[in-house]
């Protein structure tokens, strides 16, 4: 049977998320039947090494023996019940050990569920209606955020989503990445208006652009003489740039925090946190309301703890670094020798080539990227048995799975890819 086809019949674009049904490099998607350590295998036994790892969370690698196990004991507890549980106490006393300006946290089953409530918080704390979002950013799919959001959105060049009102719409503002003065002309055109500002510190929705030198201290600066709120959109950097995330690499403290991905351990979960004082507006505390059935299930806080318990191991960021730059030194070896000049940006075991030249800092020069070329490239290495995301504009993850032989594999494959596509 064609799967793919098959699913199309029943689901929009055969997937239940668009970037995954191949739209823009074309062809069909590798359908997974079963993943192992830096390995996924489709449902013809293929073997693949992964740099999605599940667009992030997976940083040990698929099925770590110690997460599988959490998971099973856990399932033989109970799935869920809607009632506290240790396992809720224990991973918000983790969070906010880890993560530098987070003293209370709610979990949630999605990143998108954790910013539409930190929004919601922001605009009950400040009492203002108005928030600042840069373009290229994704901060999931809630209404006021698919304004000119990156990801899939930016692949299918379609940056804004119809079904949102205009009127919820404008009351999201736009910003360029790494151009404080364009943060600065909103806030003096829409005084005393805005709430929060929101940033992924390192962007990873638009490929990988990093911040510039002062980029993110100027932006609290700026919010703390606004008064407005600056949240940092950790789900992709949140306890992958370091155990503290994008914030305690940077050494810069936000407002509010949202969390996703590697807190679940590869199952549904999301968070947001901030310093008590804030997050004692949320219900049953204070009035703002936010729920949710499934909130802090046994089975994400058993996998998700199990993962950060060997993140917090000794060394852990170290090895995952020095893995992630032999990676990156070999792609960059592989252009100078192919006399290719193409952009790449990373930080720890984030990477991304882009197809242009010169520099990338801002969502301008990100989508300058040739992605025909990226689609060669993709299905070049497809063949080769790399499995990359299947559209430019995401970034390539390394997990502390990936071998020596796996990196190798990797290098000589990107080279050879490169070679062939010209
Ligand atoms: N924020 C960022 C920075 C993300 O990258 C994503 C998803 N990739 C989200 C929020 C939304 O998370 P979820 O897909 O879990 O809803």
């Amino acid at each position: 049977m064609n799967y793919f086809q098959e699913s199309c019949k029943y689901m929009p674009g055969g997937v239940n998320s668009p970037v995954r049904a191949f739209g823009s490099v074309g062809g069909e998607p590798v359908f997974v039947d079963r993943a192992k350590g830096s390995k996924i295998y489709d449902v013809n036994g293929k073997e693949y090494i992964d740099y999605v790892c599940s667009w992030g969370p997976m940083i040990l690698g698929h099925t770590d023996e110690d997460v599988l196990k959490a998971i099973k004991d856990a399932a033989e507890k109970g799935a869920s019940f809607g009632a506290p549980t240790v396992n809720e106490l224990n991973m918000a006393k983790l969070i906010t050990e880890m993560v530098p300006s987070v003293e209370m946290v709610r979990l949630v089953s999605s990143g998108t569920e954790a910013l539409m409530s930190a929004i919601r918080l922001a605009r009950a704390y400040t009492k203002r209606d108005t928030i600042v979002k840069f373009e290229g950013c994704y901060h999931g799919h809630s209404d006021s955020l698919l304004v000119k959001a990156g990801s899939g959105l930016l692949t299918f060049n379609q940056p804004s989503s119809p079904g949102v009102p205009e009127d919820f719409a404008k009351h999201t503002l736009i910003a360029q990445y790494n151009d404080i003065d364009s943060v600065k002309a909103l806030f003096k055109e829409n005084k005393d208006k805005i709430a929060c500002v929101l940033v992924e510190p390192a962007a990873g929705n638009m490929g990988l652009v990093l911040p510039e030198r002062g980029f993110l201290e100027s932006l609290k600066n700026l919010c703390a003489e606004e008064g407005a709120l600056l949240l940092f959109d950790e789900v992709i950097t949140g306890f992958r740039m370091s155990s503290g995330g994008a914030q305690k690499y940077y050494g810069i403290q936000p407002d509010l925090t949202t969390m996703g991905k590697i807190i679940g351990g590869g199952l549904p979960v999301g968070a947001y946190g901030a310093r008590k004082e804030i997050m004692d507006l949320i219900s049953p505390v204070g009035a703002v309301y936010q729920a949710g059935t499934l909130s802090g299930n046994p089975l994400a806080t058993a996998a998700g703890l199990a993962t950060l318990k060997k993140l917090n191991q000794p060394g852990f960021y170290e090895a995952l670094k020095a893995k992630s730059d032999i990676l990156w030194d070999g792609f960059k070896g592989n252009c100078e020798k192919l006399g290719l000049k193409y952009a790449f940006n990373s930080v720890e075991s984030l990477g991304c080539m882009f197809f242009t030249e010169g520099e990338v800092k801002s969502f301008a020069q990100a989508i300058k990227s040739d992605t025909k070329k990226y689609a060669s490239f993709f299905h070049a290495m497809l063949k080769r048995g790399v499995n990359l995301a299947p559209a430019q504009f995401e970034c390539m993850f390394v997990s502390a799975a990936h071998t020596e032989e796996d990196l190798a594999k990797t290098i000589a494959a990107h080279y050879d890819s490169l070679k062939e596509i010209g």
